[in-house]
């Protein structure tokens, strides 16, 4: 069984002291490629250098909404440059709006759609953040879909309702479950994760964020929980986890175009 855990922050530095024991796992758990999402440019040689380290990491390059205070118009050609620099940047972000932890609006909107050019520009797919914006997300993606035909990319981090899943799969963007989806209480994520299409799910740890029941207490999440994604994934739609893997796995691959 195959699985890939397509958002991942593993440069970070809770990482460090051990991340060959923390690629042993994910290993041994069957992730057989990565793709680590950025926040901000300045990550850029971090991740390259552990894209080089690990011959099964694939790399984004981006600004996170949250950090949307820091866009300028040379940011978009820094982005641009970085993402044609290295044969193995296959995504732009994260990028997307979050209006439940910041209201700058307007300069998210402009970091968002500057990104969403450069992505149709170089014809690579977007990795979206979304929190409390879920209207305003799918209206300017709709505007760019509009204009660019090869826009393509994921809702990372799925946080939202099953009427919105359908809004996103619409214009032909992946739905990734994280751990988020394990949750008791996440009854709205669980009935999304069972209304996607199998031809736009897919599955990611967003480590060190959010590990999945049953490491939910555990300070750290590692590529190797995206397992019990993929098992809650199974459970609720009532297919087996090698399906589901199945599935992911080739999403993963058709999305981000990895030679697997
Ligand atoms: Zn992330």
């Amino acid at each position: 069984m195959q699985l890939i855990d397509t958002h991942v922050h593993i440069n970070f530095d809770v990482f460090q002291p051990d991340l060959e024991a923390v690629r042993w796992r994910w290993q041994q758990a069957g992730v057989v490629h990565l793709v680590h999402s950025c926040v901000e440019p300045t990550e850029f040689s971090s991740i390259q250098t552990l894209a080089r380290r690990f011959p099964e990491v694939s790399f984004a390059v981006g600004l996170h909404p949250l950090d949307a205070e820091k866009w300028h118009h040379g940011m978009a050609w820094e982005i641009e440059l970085l993402a044609r620099s290295d044969a193995k940047v296959v995504a732009i972000g994260e990028t997307g709006l979050d209006f439940y932890k910041a209201d700058n609006y307007e300069q998210q909107i402009m970091a968002f759609e500057s990104q969403l050019a450069i992505a149709t520009a170089l014809d690579l797919p977007v990795i979206v953040h979304c929190r409390n914006a879920a209207v305003q997300t799918r209206q300017l993606l709709q505007k760019w879909k509009n204009l660019k035909e090869n826009l393509r990319g994921v809702m990372h981090c799925w946080g939202g309702t099953p009427e919105e899943v359908q809004g996103f799969v619409d214009l032909d963007f992946y739905i990734s479950f994280s751990g988020t989806v394990t949750f008791k209480n996440a009854k709205s994520i669980q009935e999304s994760a069972m209304v996607v299409r199998s031809d736009r799910l897919l599955i990611e740890t967003d480590c060190p964020f959010l590990a999945p029941v049953p490491k939910r207490g555990q300070k750290r999440n590692e590529p190797a929980y995206v397992r019990y994604v993929a098992e809650q994934l199974a459970r609720l739609r009532g297919e087996s986890i090698e399906a589901i893997a199945a599935v992911t796995t080739e999403n993963a691959r058709q999305l981000f175009g990895l030679a697997l």
